[in-house]
């Protein structure tokens, strides 16, 4: 079965072609490089030995949709492409919702008319309601997004549904990812961010790598064991595999279906900075700076019912995640940037 990637070329995209391909599906990946590079297809077929169909195109061009779902026989949609600063989003809401909005508009539509009816996608964490006492399951409420990025997958979540139930046998599966990181182990394709990073592993790594002088740390004085922020750091290839595992769940359960993708446990900030100088052997300057607004003390995920309905358990602990993060890191300091 042909899988169409939209977003292929990121972070996470790019994890879920390997594993795709290497579970034998066909790729086909559609992504107009606005956060990424096109040297992630190479690396891609470089790790699989396999080919990937790309095309450099807007996933709201309906035009070039129809073109991709024409040319190809396409089974199931993973839909990653979206926008994802959540800081950039408070500052840029239109650009946000135009892109993660009409995209999937856009895409839906195309999977209506060209008779393709499955489709995962990537919403977050985010989306929860933080009233919510942690770990955070399925069933709780959600809404009361902090960040217009927020807000993007909690409504994309809702036309997603909202197209299942109006278009037959129309399946999604809804995908709430906590907080991936790592890369994959060949070193050859991780995260890049462009500018300076706005997540916590990347800062770490560039710090490490020396890019950056020093991480600052935001906010020591949570409610927390040791004052710093608790989130749940996911590797990139058990939430890749997560993707692999929910196209099959569709084949035999049609309709709407939701997922936490994480481990179940929490790591503080204090607590990654000594992993990773642990795992590396490299030491990382940091400074306590103030809380970073909209920050909340601490979450994650309950991830019994991906384990049940899916599945799926996370493999790789916090080690596995440091080293591959610098595995990824030292190999390529700049990123794709520089071979
Ligand atoms: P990423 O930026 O590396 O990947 C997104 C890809 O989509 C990029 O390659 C970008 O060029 C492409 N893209 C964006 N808009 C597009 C458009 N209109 N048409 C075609 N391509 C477009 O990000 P990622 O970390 O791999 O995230 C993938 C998805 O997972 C995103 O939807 C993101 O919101 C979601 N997500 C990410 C995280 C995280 O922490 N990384 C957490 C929860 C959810
Ligand atoms: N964080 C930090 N310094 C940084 C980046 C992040 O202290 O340079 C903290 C941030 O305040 C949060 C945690 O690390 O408590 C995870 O942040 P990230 O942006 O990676 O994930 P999110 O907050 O979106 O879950």
């Amino acid at each position: 079965m042909n899988v169409l990637v939209t977003g292929g070329a990121g972070y996470i995209g790019s994890h879920t072609c390997v594993e795709l391909l290497d579970q034998g599906f066909g790729v086909v990946v559609i992504d107009n490089l606005v956060n990424s590079s096109a040297k992630a297809i190479e690396r891609i077929e470089q790790i699989t030995g396999k080919h990937v169909d790309f095309y450099q195109e807007d996933v709201r061009n309906r035009a070039a949709l129809d073109r991709i779902f024409e040319k190809h026989d396409i089974g199931c949609v993973i839909h990653f492409a979206g926008l994802k600063a959540v800081g950039e989003s408070v500052h840029m809401p239109l650009e946000y919702y135009d892109n993660n909005l009409f995209s999937t508009v856009r895409l839906c539509e195309a999977m209506r008319d060209h008779g393709v009816r499955d489709i995962v996608f990537s919403s977050s964490a985010t989306v929860y309601s933080s009233e919510n006492p942690i770990p955070w399951k399925e069933t709780y409420i959600t809404g009361n997004c902090t960040s217009p990025y927020g807000w993007t997958k909690y409504m994309s979540e809702q036309i997603l549904r909202d197209t299942t139930k109006a278009v037959d046998d129309f399946s999604v599966s809804l995908l709430r990812y906590f907080n991936p990181i790592g890369a994959h182990s060949s070193g050859l394709i991780g995260e890049d961010p462009r500018g300076i990073p706005n997540n916590l592993m990347p800062f770490i790594s560039q710090v490490a790598i020396g890019r950056r002088d020093h991480l600052n740390i935001f906010g020591n004085d949570y409610d927390t064991p040791d004052g710093t922020c608790v989130r749940d750091y996911i590797h990139v290839v058990d939430l890749a595999r997560g993707h692999v595992a929910a196209i099959d769940y569709m084949k035999k359960h049609r309709g709407e279906s939701v997922f936490n993708l994480g481990t179940g446990m929490g790591y503080s900030v204090l607590d990654m900075v000594k992993a990773f100088e642990r795992v590396t052997g490299v030491k990382i300057p940091y400074e306590i700076a103030p809380r970073r607004p909209g920050d909340l003390p601490a979450f994650y995920a309950n991830p019994d019912k991906s384990a049940k309905l899916l599945n799926w358990h996370a493999q790789y602990n916090l080690d596995d995640m440091c080293r591959d993060t610098w595995a990824w890191q030292s190999k390529n300091p700049m990123g794709y940037g520089e071979e």
